[in-house]
């Protein structure tokens, strides 16, 4: 396994994505407690600046990170182009403007409000939505970077699911994984997971090792842990024997494009739908709901082969 490039990618995107939550915070401290959600639409125009340049960044290294990890497996690296970072940074992962998602925590302070909770309490859930958007939105942005450059890369026959260091039950079960190069990454609200290149030869030894994986990282946790990060119930049952991808719904809560606060499931949708996601986040209270832009991921679910795929991932900017 390419391990230590995946593990500089990973603290790579970590690093980016906890020093932005950080920034972020800040700004929310700013806050005019007497009129919290009017004061957030005055600070939320920073709070997209500083996300739109980690966007950038955890984006940029996508090439050098692919070609590196072809290297090592011992192949030339023939990529279609270059991944364009700008094209993913200011959008959030599910196509829409990350402009109008941020300034959502401040719709939910009004709305916590209405529903009764203390002002502290409303503040409270309105950062923390905040962190979750901007955690994920970065996060995002550097494995729809990596999976852009991995399609362009017709070497690159599928990927490997790494999850880093340490990882939530329903990643555990996924360690490992191979998925063909065209399937969008399945994730959920501050996952950390990311994507490791493969060539044709690496696919049988990712198949030989995954069905063990899940129980090996089970393994290497204390019982506190294994408690802590599978539930007491099933991590008791796999200490009795059960097969860790048989207890846990790996499902549950992941799809292939996060919003943060909500998953909107793109992957399956044609593009007319969009306009019903948008509806739905309407109806939810927000007013988050400006025209989707076609994303990668929605890309390659929709394109009949992977020349078509790679025309539109440069049609639409992906590529240069
Ligand atoms: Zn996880």
């Amino acid at each position: 396994m390419a391990s230590t490039l995946a593990l500089r990618r990973h603290r790579v995107q970590a690093t980016l994505s906890r020093r932005t939550a950080g920034q972020v915070r800040v700004l929310w401290q700013q806050i005019d407690r007497s009129s919290p959600a009017e004061s957030w639409a005055a600070l939320a125009p920073a709070a997209t600046h500083l996300v739109t340049a980690s966007q950038q960044a955890a984006a940029d290294g996508a090439d050098a990170y692919v070609a590196a990890t072809v290297r090592e497996q011992g192949a030339v690296p023939a990529p279609a182009g270059r991944v364009a970072p700008w094209s993913l940074a200011g959008v959030s992962s599910d196509g829409r403007d990350l402009a109008s998602l941020l300034n959502v925590p401040g719709q939910l302070v009004t709305e916590a409000r209405t529903a009764g909770l203390a002002l502290d309490e409303a503040l409270l859930a309105g950062e923390r939505s905040l962190v979750r958007i901007a955690t994920t939105q970065v996060q995002d942005a550097g494995r729809i970077a990596t999976g852009v450059g991995i399609v362009s890369d017709r070497v690159v026959t599928g990927y490997i699911r790494d999850v880093g260091g340490r990882a939530c039950s329903r990643c555990a079960i996924l360690a490992g994984k191979w998925y063909r190069y065209s399937t969008g990454f399945l994730r959920h609200p501050n996952c950390q997971c990311v994507h490791v290149p493969a060539t044709r030869e690496m696919k049988a030894r990712a198949t030989a090792n995954a069905a063990a994986l899940p129980r090996a990282y089970f393994d290497s946790l204390g019982v506190a842990e294994q408690d802590e990060v599978f539930g007491k119930a099933a991590a008791q049952a796999i200490r009795d024997g059960a097969d860790p991808a048989q207890v846990v719904n790996a499902r549950r809560g992941m799809s292939t494009a996060n919003v943060g606060n909500r998953q909107i499931k793109v992957s399956n949708e044609g593009i007319t739908r969009f306009g019903a996601a948008g509806r739905r986040a309407d109806e939810l209270g927000f007013s988050y709901r400006n025209t989707p832009r076609l994303m990668p991921e929605q890309i390659y679910a929709d394109a009949a082969s992977r020349e078509q795929a790679i025309e539109l991932l440069y049609r639409f900017g992906y590529l240069t």
